[in-house]
């Protein structure tokens, strides 16, 4: 097939816009004026009949005249969690971990109530019960839930799943005492008050078994992956690198294996094996050696280790350089700098990448130290392996997902180290409970202005990805990479803003999340969302781009991004999306 008069996006630097593009066998293979891809057809034809394949050269090769419309490539979401988010919530209307919004612990105590009412007899009660920081200034404990349920378990879990309250039937159901270990101090732990008694509050990874109790059937699924693929389909995402689940990893890649047999994974899918103990680290490469050489298919791979290294900053458990503002402390790491670095040196051996969560500065700062040190002992000035210093070369690629929070002396170093920063372009418009009050009180004054300096980072020359990364089937929009594009270039939420008089979302209106300057371009966002993915991805080779040579993945869009109302892109809708230069239907 042939391609014509389009405005194509190429995000190839050596050829940034075209009129057309030829595919062949899935793939692009000439891009550029509409006279150069028909000569390209033309002798296509002549050259089969001089090997006199009469057939070949009879049959015509179909033109699509796209009469100017706006063709980019296909969408790379290089960090979101389908599985995960299918695994705790496949249906809809979930009655039995219903999600709220409460601003305070009298509306929490409420609902709770509330629910007890509704269900007297069941055994476990579990909701999402909002942000923390409408606890901010009075904090729930276990005893408050003991009031309302004494013998039978409680969860409170925040809404984006880092932390949770739990009744004293609770604590008791999942073995936590008063002498259990945390996890990782700072990080992964079990609240406890001055005399050492657990307040009910447990935080990050210590979470992972509550979570596991919420086991759904395959058929619940088997419906969240294939409602989320869908949708991200719709938007235009044609790979996706699936940043990682908590539990049942068996369960969940076994079902993607079958789905995938049955042709309903349309899409690339990358996954990933999640460390978040730091008792899963020594066995770690082999685990994810038995995952791939068990369940890797055509569209399903396994390249990447992923790992979750400290928390979020909201329950201060982002690992910091400077203290938080409010307690004094400055979260943790889940391993030391020292065992990551030797985590890091058996990755490079293996040539597996590695992809870690790190949202506080002293988080990155440890991950940058590990490149920089195995850089350093695999290179020497004339580019061999230093080995007398034990060093292989170092090859891998590290991406330092979030970076919330940064050190003015790291920042250059993303591109000196030639580490990737993955983002989530929703965010920068200050939804997560990072409202600008919140963050300076948590941060102090100054260091709450400069959060989320995607722009500062991009404008480096660093390689800058963009994601969705979501945990929940409601509110699909948040998934596209289009409402991505609209919050990374205005900083402002359409949530947040007055809604217009046909009740479309708006966010003109929003607060614009400081600092303005962190506003990023519709090509930088474009970017992120293509070549760069793959980058990360180590997948440029062969996507990313509309150029000759790599899989035929495009949108064609009824209108010009570039011309399309910044605060209106988060309803644009690609009319069709191709992957492997074939049309894909909603599966
Ligand atoms: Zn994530």
């Amino acid at each position: 097939m042939i391609v014509t008069n389009a405005k194509v996006y190429t995000q190839n630097d050596a050829m940034p816009t075209a009129e057309a593009f030829a595919i062949e066998d899935g793939k692009f293979a000439c891009v550029g004026s509409n006279e150069e891809v028909r000569q390209w057809a033309a002798d296509r034809a002549k050259a089969a009949e001089a090997t006199g394949d009469a057939k070949a050269a009879e049959a015509a090769v179909p033109e699509l005249d796209l009469g100017g419309k706006f063709v980019m490539p296909g969408i790379i979401d290089s960090h979101t969690h389908i599985a995960m988010s299918a695994f705790m919530g496949g249906d809809d209307d979930d009655d039995e971990f219903p999600m709220y919004d409460c601003k305070s612990k009298a509306e929490i105590l409420d609902k709770l109530k509330a629910m007890v009412k509704k269900h007297p007899f069941r055994l476990f009660y579990a909701m999402f019960y909002g942000q923390i920081e409408a606890l901010a200034d009075d904090p729930l404990t276990r005893d408050d839930l003991d009031k309302i349920v004494r013998f039978r378990p409680v969860v409170l879990m925040e809404n984006e799943c880092h932390s949770a309250f739990l009744n004293s039937a609770a604590l008791r159901y999942f073995k936590i005492r008063e002498d259990t270990p945390d996890i990782a101090p700072g990080l992964s732990r079990y609240d406890r008050d001055e005399k050492g008694r657990l307040t009910g509050f447990i935080t990050e990874m210590t979470l992972v078994p509550i979570l596991a109790a919420q086991k759904p059937s395959k058929k619940e699924l088997r419906f969240g992956i294939t409602k989320l693929l869908s949708y991200l389909i719709s938007r235009g995402v044609t790979t996706i690198f699936d940043a990682g689940n908590m539990t049942d990893e068996d369960m969940i890649f076994r079902t993607f294996k079958e789905m995938d047999e049955e042709g309903k994974i349309p899409v690339r899918m990358f996954m990933c094996h999640m460390l978040w103990h730091p008792d899963m680290v020594p066995s770690a490469i082999e685990e994810l050696k038995r995952c791939k050489a068990k369940y890797e298919t055509d569209n399903i791979r396994f390249e990447t280790m992923k790992m979750m290294y400290d928390g979020t900053q909201r329950i201060h458990t982002a690992c910091m350089v400077e203290p938080y503002a409010d307690t004094g402390t400055s979260g943790g790491t889940l391993i030391s700098e020292s065992e990551l670095l030797e985590f890091m040196r058996a990755l490079n051996h293996e040539g597996i990448d590695f992809h870690l969560h790190t949202v506080g500065e002293a988080a990155m700062r440890k991950v940058m130290n590990c490149v920089e040190r195995l850089q350093a002992e695999g290179a020497t000035a004339d580019g061999a392996a230093d080995e007398a210093a034990g060093g292989e070369p170092f090859r891998i690629t590290v991406t330092c997902a979030h970076d919330e929070v940064i050190c003015l002396e790291d920042i250059d170093r993303f591109k000196e180290l030639g580490i990737v920063a993955n983002f989530t372009p929703s965010w920068n418009g200050g939804n997560c409970g990072s409202e600008p009050e919140n963050m300076q009180r948590l941060l102090g004054l100054e260091r709450g202005l400069c959060t989320l300096q995607s722009r500062t980072i991009f404008d480096t020359g660093a390689v800058v990805s963009f994601s969705s990364d979501e945990v929940e089937l409601h509110n699909l929009e948040h998934w596209s990479p289009f409402w991505g594009m609209e919050v990374g270039m205005t900083r402002q939420d359409p949530d947040f803003g007055e809604p217009l008089e046909d009740g479309t979302l708006d966010g003109r209106t929003a607060p614009i999340y400081p600092s303005v300057d962190e506003r990023l371009t519709l090509s930088q966002l474009i970017k992120g969302y293509t070549i760069n993915g793959a980058k990360q991805l180590g997948i440029d080779d062969r996507l990313g781009s509309i150029e000759v040579g790599k899989d035929a993945d495009f949108l064609v869009l009824g209108e010009n991004l570039f011309e399309v109302d910044p605060y209106r892109l988060h309803e644009v809708i690609p009319e069709r999306v191709y992957v492997k230069g074939r049309v894909q239907s909603i599966v």
